[in-house]
């Protein structure tokens, strides 16, 4: 059984993953940094669903906590190892850039940029030794357009579609593959705040994104079936044209 980490399982895209990882046979590791009710919420629905897994808690933009959580999970499942990793974990904190205070950038780069190499790092020595593992990387259509109002979000998320592409270069030859997955508009906590009645009139789809349909996108990219795919950045937006 193949077993699966997802950053940011207790809600919204992370949690669908989560889920489908699971009913694709994962064992699933649910990570998220505050909320554990929620994230026993997304547990539930994985056992409920004859799939299984475990709580993971950790901050992905504190190093420290992230070694500690990763060290103590080996030492109880020694021989084990993670070997599909799904960074998903994101926050925003908009302004435009004349307003934006320190602090906003420096959590927007802590937690959607160093998180990627705080969290992934750690894992790449199993992977490499088993020849064997998916990294897929969450980023946005921020990351490949730029979005006014979000120039931290967007040069974090444009940060990791290039880590995306060098990663997928030095693992390749250990059948490791890397890549990213950019949705537009999906419905989440993080999105409910938007007009969505305004806004799905430049979709072509004309409506937001579903998390599972996003979940769908990162089970084929964790299977087998997706095994030459390597360095890219797969956008699942409703056909917006973002470039
Ligand atoms: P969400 O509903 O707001 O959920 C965010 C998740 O990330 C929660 O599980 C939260 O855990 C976790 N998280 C936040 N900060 C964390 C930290 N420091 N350490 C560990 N976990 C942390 O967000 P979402 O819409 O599902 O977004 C998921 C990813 O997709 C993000 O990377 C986001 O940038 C990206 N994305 C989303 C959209 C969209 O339209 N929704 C579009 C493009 C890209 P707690 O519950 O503990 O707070």
């Amino acid at each position: 059984m193949e077993i699966a980490m997802v950053t940011g399982a207790s809600r919204g895209i992370g949690r669908a993953i989560a889920i489908q990882l699971a009913k694709d046979g994962c064992f699933v590791l649910i990570n998220y940094r505050i909320n554990e009710k929620e994230a026993q919420i997304t547990l539930n629905s994985i056992v409920e669903a004859g799939g299984s897994g475990e709580l993971l808690p950790f901050d992905v933009s504190d190093k420290i906590s992230i070694n500690a959580a990763l060290r103590q999970w080996k030492e109880a499942n020694v021989g084990k190892y993670i070997s599909v990793l799904v960074n998903n974990a994101g926050i925003v904190k908009d302004n435009i850039m004349v307003f934006m205070e320190d602090e906003d950038w420096d959590s927007i780069i802590n937690t959607n940029l160093n998180s990627f190499f705080y969290v992934t790092k750690p894992l790449l020595q199993d992977m490499i030794l088993k020849k064997h593992g998916r990294i897929i990387n969450m980023v946005s259509l921020s990351g490949l357009k730029g979005q006014s109002g979000q120039v931290n979000y967007s040069a974090a998320k444009a940060g990791i579609i290039g880590a995306t592409k060098a990663l997928s270069q030095e693992l390749g030859k250990k059948k490791i593959t890397v890549n990213a997955v950019a949705p537009g508009f999906i419905s989440t906590d993080m999105t409910s705040h938007l007009k969505e009645k305004e806004l799905k009139r430049m979709i072509p789809l004309h409506r937001f994104g579903k998390a599972e349909e996003v979940a769908y996108l990162v089970s084929f990219l964790a299977s087998d079936k997706a095994a030459y795919i390597s360095g890219e950045t797969i956008q699942i937006n409703g056909g917006l044209y973002t470039r």
